[in-house]
């Protein structure tokens, strides 16, 4: 018989690898252990371990076969992380010996890790993820930061409340990184404004290893203590300390552990500052000049921008510039003037602050945007610093971001798949050939089973709108009326992003009365899910929400547009797996990419959005539903208009009637062509597996080999 002590101490190894988090086998192993006590520590493995009663796991164990359970997960880990038969051994053999470092600001892996705020994050994280599954030698680099982004609720106005939680070290998956003497390692940074000091996590992801600095640590000053507390919560003095931090001070952990990178990939302008670091590192081994060093470092240097707004780019004062970084430029012998050039399209223009983004540039041979759209974008955007070139020549180039399928997928579609599309579909995702399968499942499997996940999102709606009711007092006919909000058989369409202004979460309800008629149309109903945090600092964002809100409360729309508070991994993961329809509608060409769209794609969802970032290259006429026809305007109200009448003829001509079109078995055969249509012609493209396999091949193996850009610029 296993002794309990094994039991539960294997049971914590595996909530020691973020692995678990992408097997369904061994989430539901978690979840059955005690369904509710997993659900109130938000799904955190470690928590819920520490929390479980003993007799509790003992009686489980008894009830459901547990101890093989365990084995079996363990077994499989364990297979996993020796497995050397992957896709990276064959064509990755060249990063083996020095991987890549790749630095980003958030990572999003679990809501159970709360580094992240947005799409930037769990782009990153889907990155690790499918670097692990593909057995890409890479290794993360970010902030941890105790507090993370907030939490939020919204009170009786429908305000946006915003709560920094401090996180427990215990109940975190990280451990502490020690030096080669075997205590924690600290690394320094000497700024005109004292030391920094930070201390280093480990987390695993699979067979990635992401490093996490923390500035919590002894000797530093009071405002240091708590420079990587908060994720964006700080002024532009923070930021720049902490990305100080991120760049400077990641290279420096590299460095101490003896790694030593082929690639430096900056996910965003954040981690610029690595390259000066790097540079400076080349310089002192090699005895070589500044000019010199920054070629080579820029050689081994991928960035990836993904901000198609001007005014979205990280700029600082020269002034605080020097501040932090002052010490850093006197060890790279330039001058003031020299090295603040660095960070402008002008150099001389003293005037212009330093930007991040264009320091990225400058310091990377290897630049590219998030969608073919958006590298577009980026080349105008950027053709004042290649004055000599035409603008289809600026060195920016696009990979268009993926998801990463076990994340996003829901188990009962992945079972699906497995039944038709081959047992090894998912190791196959990228393949065109294995989604050709997908023209063979029965029609009435594919919908029913999309019918039962999006019953199972109704009852996490009203599970959630009905603690929402209660923290807020809302009465006890609030509170009834949250337990039976929705109606499982109307067409739900989701809407759930950050509320940045470009986004326009409100379009859609524009017009109430003719909303009021779509809702409670007595054959062809339909209902909407919204969900989204406003920057704490964006009060048109947060005034958005409240729109939004209100109308929830009205009596004639009430329970069939609900707004879901607090979006986060888990309340994304619900969304994309339930809705029928993913609406995305951005101001054109804004949205870089998009990825939210991509995870509902998978789950048999049908995007309905502006010809936009990844959207833009992925629409046929027949996978999906296009909003307008890829127009913009310069004046954003014309733009608006414009777009909100596309939104309702496509809306009421044909997203509506194609659902409702049933036949004699109650089938819409013509929706469920066009799901069918949309996996076959888009999952394996838009996955992260294909993006990293693109990364590796166009920028990590040239740069590893200091060779040239080879991304397309279509
Ligand atoms: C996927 C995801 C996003 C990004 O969505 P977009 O389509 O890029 O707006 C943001 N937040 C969370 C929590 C996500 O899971």
């Amino acid at each position: 018989m296993v002794g309990q002590t094994q039991r539960i101490d294997k049971l914590r190894e595996l909530a020691r690898n973020l692995w678990w988090c992408w097997q369904p086998n061994v989430v539901s192993l978690f979840r059955e252990l005690d369904p509710q006590l997993w659900r109130s520590v938000d799904h955190n493995p470690i928590e819920f371990l520490k929390r479980l009663p003993a007799e509790v796991l003992d009686r489980r164990a008894a009830e459901m076969a547990l101890d093989s359970r365990i084995d079996y997960a363990f077994r499989r880990l364990a297979e996993y992380l020796k497995n050397t038969d992957s896709w990276g051994t064959v064509y990755a053999a060249n990063l083996r010996a020095r991987p890549v470092a790749y630095f980003s600001a958030e990572f999003g892996l679990h809501e159970s890790l709360p580094i992240y705020s947005g799409g930037l994050g769990v782009l990153a994280g889907d990155h690790l993820k499918s670097a692990s599954d593909l057995g890409v030698p890479l290794i993360g680099i970010g902030l941890l930061y105790d507090q993370g982004y907030f939490r939020q609720s919204l009170d009786i106005n429908g305000w946006q409340q915003e709560e920094y939680l401090n996180a427990n070290p215990d109940l975190l998956p990280i451990e502490t990184v020690t030096g080669t003497d075997g205590t924690p390692l600290i690394i320094s940074i000497e700024t005109n404004n004292g030391v920094l000091k930070a201390r280093v996590w480990r987390v695993n992801v699979g067979r990635t290893t992401l490093l996490l600095l923390d500035s919590n640590v002894p000797g530093n000053s009071e405002s240091d203590l708590a420079l990587t507390a908060r994720l964006y919560g700080g002024d532009a003095r923070v930021r720049i300390r902490q990305e100080l931090l991120l760049g400077v001070g990641g290279v420096r952990v590299l460095n101490a552990l003896g790694i030593h990178p082929s690639v430096l990939h900056l996910n965003e302008g954040h981690s610029a500052f690595a390259g000066l670091e790097m540079i400076r590192a080349e310089m002192e081994a090699n005895e070589i000049p500044f000019g010199e060093a920054v070629r080579d470092v820029a050689r081994m240097t991928v960035f990836t921008t993904h901000t198609p707004v001007a005014a979205g780019h990280d700029r600082f004062p020269a002034t605080l510039v020097e501040e932090n970084l002052g010490k850093l430029r006197e060890a790279l012998h330039l001058s003031y003037d020299d090295f603040m050039g660095l960070g402008r399209v002008y150099p001389t223009d003293l005037n212009e602050p330093y930007c991040m983004t264009v320091l990225a540039l400058k310091l990377s041979r290897h630049a590219n945007g998030v969608s073919a759209l958006h590298g577009q974008v980026s080349r105008r955007m950027w053709h004042p610093l290649y004055p000599n070139r035409p603008e289809e020549s600026v060195p920016i180039g696009h990979i268009t971001n993926g998801v990463h399928v076990p994340t996003w997928i829901a188990p009962q579609m992945q079972l699906l798949y497995g039944r038709h599309l081959g047992p090894d579909w998912i190791k196959q995702v990228r393949n065109p050939e294995t989604w050709e399968s997908i023209e063979a499942v029965d029609d009435a499997e594919l919908w029913e089973t999309q019918q039962v996940l999006k019953a199972r999102l109704i009852d996490f709606v009203r599970r959630r709108l009905t603690a929402q009711a209660q923290k807020r007092d809302e009465g006890a006919a609030a509170i009834e009326r949250a337990q039976s909000a929705l109606d499982l058989n109307a067409l739900t369409i989701g809407f759930a992003r950050r509320f940045a202004t470009y986004k326009r979460a409100g379009l859609v309800l524009q017009d109430v009365e003719r909303l009021i008629e779509m809702i409670h149309s007595s054959d062809r109903p339909i209902q909407f899910i919204f969900a989204g945090k406003a920057h704490p600092e964006d009060h048109f964002g947060k005034e958005l929400i409240q729109n939004i809100v209100r109308l929830t409360r009205k009596e004639e729309l009430s329970h069939r547009i609900v707004f879901v508070e607090d979006y986060d991994i888990n309340v994304a993961r619900q969304l994309v797996q339930g809705v029928d329809v993913w609406l995305n509608n951005p101001r054109r060409p804004q949205e870089a990419s998009g990825t939210s769209g991509e995870k509902a794609l998978l789950n048999g969802a049908l995007n309905f959005s502006i010809l936009d970032g990844w959207w833009a290259e992925a629409y046929d006429g027949t996978n999906g539903f296009a909003i307008g026809y890829g127009q913009s305007h310069s004046v954003p109200s014309v733009q608006d208009e414009r777009d909100y009448k596309a939104l309702s003829e496509t809306l009421t001509g044909q997203v509506i009637p194609l659902f409702y079109n049933r036949d004699t078995d109650g089938l819409p055969r013509g929706w469920i062509k066009r799901q069918k249509n949309a996996l076959r012609s888009l999952a394996w493209r838009f996955n992260a597996d294909r993006m990293v396999m693109d990364y590796v091949q166009n920028c990590y193996l040239p740069a590893a080999g200091g060779q040239s850009c080879q991304v397309p610029q279509s």
